[in-house]
Formats: structure tokens, C-alpha cells, sequence
């Protein structure tokens, strides 16, 4: 396996080298908006540790990024009224990898739409602001580590460690 390249993509998006519509960040992961979404709210949920793909990473890594992704997929649902979710894992040219840091993509379905074709469309930047933040009613900027995010798998994560608070939403106005 070839080795890994520590100036690919999603390596500066963790350094904080290149922007991304993040909607998670922990001090072991990170989820952001794909830019080339194959359904509405498609994210990537990536280890920071520099692993290729699934053949490299570290079992204890893989499996945070997976636990993540599980708390994306029942975000997503929420944000964006899907019926279901697709899960995608692709490793080496051979499998379909492009981007050589691995990655889960996480894909929320509605019941008879099919996915648009793999970096078929690249979405409005504005668009994708929007996914970032919803559902609206919930939208809230919860501190991850010294940083603000404002995101919908915070707003979850909120629900689910703090309870629904009376205040909860109401903070921002949204
Ligand atoms: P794959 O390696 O086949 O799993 O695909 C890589 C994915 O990364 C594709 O879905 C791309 O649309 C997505 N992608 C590539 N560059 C970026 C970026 N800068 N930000 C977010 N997603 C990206």
C-alpha cells in the first residue's frame, strides 16, 4: 500500500489549512458538508490520526469515527426529515478511494430519490452554510474544545448530554 500522503485534502482541513463546513469536531475526528453532495447533508466524518484508509487506522480510531458517524447518520435524519441513510467506506483506487484520508460518508436518503452520481455536482457555498446550521429551530453554537461550532450534530449532541433545556435554541434568536 502506497504510503501516506500528509498534504492531502482532508489533511489541511484538519490542520486548518483549507475551510470546511464542519459539523462535529472532537479531539480524535472531525465531520464536515462533502462539497460534491450526492443527496442533501452527505458528510465526511474523518479520523485527525494521518491514516490512508481502512487498511492503516488504528482499531480504537476506527472505531470513534464510526461512532460518530452513527450520531451524523441520526442527526442527518433529523435535519433534514430523511427516511433513511446510506453509509460509504472506499479504500484505495481499486475500491474507489480518491482522497486518500480515510473517510465514512454518511448520505441522508428520502424514500424514492435516488443519490446523484460520486462528485457529480459541486454544491452552492451558500447552500451548503445553510445544511450546516439546520435544523433551524435547534440551530445552537456549541463550544468544542476552544473553538465555536455551530452545527447540527452539536445541537444533537446537546439534546443528548445536557437534556432538553428550556432554554435550548432560544439563545440566538433562531
Ligand atoms: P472518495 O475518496 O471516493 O470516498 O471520495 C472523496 C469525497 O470527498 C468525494 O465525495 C468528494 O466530493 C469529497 N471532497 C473532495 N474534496 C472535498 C473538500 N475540499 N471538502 C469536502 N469534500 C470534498
Amino acid at each position: 500500500m502506497p504510503s501516506y500522503d500528509p498534504n492531502n485534502i482532508f489533511a489541511k482541513i484538519v490542520r486548518g489549512e483549507l475551510p470546511a463546513y464542519k459539523v462535529y469536531e472532537d479531539d480524535r475526528c472531525v465531520a464536515f458538508l462533502d462539497i460534491m453532495p450526492r443527496t442533501i447533508g452527505h458528510t465526511l466524518v474523518i479520523p485527525k490520526s494521518q491514516v490512508r484508509n481502512i487498511l492503516d487506522v488504528a482499531p480504537d480510531d476506527l472505531a470513534h469515527v464510526m461512532q460518530i458517524a452513527q450520531r451524523i447518520a441520526k442527526a442527518g435524519i433529523k435535519a433534514f426529515g430523511a427516511n433513511g441513510v446510506t453509509i460509504q467506506q472506499f479504500n484505495e483506487p481499486a475500491g474507489g478511494q480518491v482522497v486518500f484520508h480515510l473517510h465514512v460518508h454518511v448520505i441522508p436518503r428520502h424514500d424514492g430519490v435516488a443519490m446523484k452520481p460520486p462528485a457529480s455536482e459541486k454544491e452552492k457555498p451558500e447552500a451548503l452554510a445553510e445544511h450546516a446550521v439546520r435544523p433551524p429551530e435547534a440551530s445552537v453554537h456549541v463550544p468544542i474544545g476552544e473553538r465555536v461550532v455551530p452545527d447540527y450534530v452539536g445541537a444533537e449532541l446537546r439534546v443528548e448530554e445536557r437534556g432538553p433545556g428550556p432554554d435550548r435554541g432560544a439563545s440566538d434568536g433562531r
